[in-house]
């Protein structure tokens, strides 16, 4: 089996772009969890010869015309971050290196502060911090307050533009 990097983050930092950039028009394979909505997308890819397979956690509710109010684990609107952090908690346990996005635009989110808390605690293995949607010089700099989530150096990245995405694989395989 190859080694699994998951996305994880909040819905609309980018997950699934950067997900489609990787796996493209390869075969997603979607998996059903126990406990959550059907949302999981797998799809196995590769960076300098090393070859992983990435996961998109949340991958079919936010692309799938369902409206963020219906999604979550009970279908309430008020689930979607106990979903967030169900998926945070599933990769913590299966993943070899997760991946979390957080966006550049937005800044330090009530959520992405939840969702680093749980990676400190419980995560034992590598945790990248990626600052998605820094597509400018501007949002780029402004990426230095994603330090305070206490998880190391952003790397920064823009999952539309392909700007910085090669760092960012970089950083995973080097923990692979
Ligand atoms: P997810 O919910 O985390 O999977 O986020 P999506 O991949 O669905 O992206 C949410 C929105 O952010 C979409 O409208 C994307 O086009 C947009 N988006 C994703 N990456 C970037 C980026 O690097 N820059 C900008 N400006 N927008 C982005
Ligand atoms: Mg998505």
């Amino acid at each position: 089996m190859k080694p699994l990097v998951a996305i994880v983050g909040r819905p609309n930092v980018g997950k699934s772009t950067f997900f489609n950039r990787m796996i493209g028009e390869r075969l997603a394979i979607v998996q059903d969890m126990p406990g959550t909505t059907r949302d999981r997308l797998y799809g196995d890819t590769d960076w300098n010869g090393r070859e992983f397979t990435l996961i998109d956690t949340g991958g079919l509710e936010l692309g799938s015309g369902v409206p963020v109010g219906q999604i979550g684990l009970t279908g309430q609107p008020g689930d979607i971050m106990d979903h967030v952090k169900a998926q945070a908690q599933l990769a913590i346990e299966e993943a070899d290196v997760i991946v979390f996005m957080v966006d550049a635009r937005s800044g330090i989110t009530a959520a992405d502060e939840e969702v680093a808390d749980l990676l400190r605690r419980f995560a034992t293995k590598p945790v990248i911090l990626a600052a998605n949607k820094a597509d400018n010089e501007a949002r780029r700099q402004d990426s230095v307050e994603f330090y305070a989530l206490g998880l190391g150096e952003p790397i920064v990245v823009s999952a539309i533009s392909g700007i910085g995405t090669g760092d960012l694989l970089d950083r995973i395989v080097e923990e692979l």
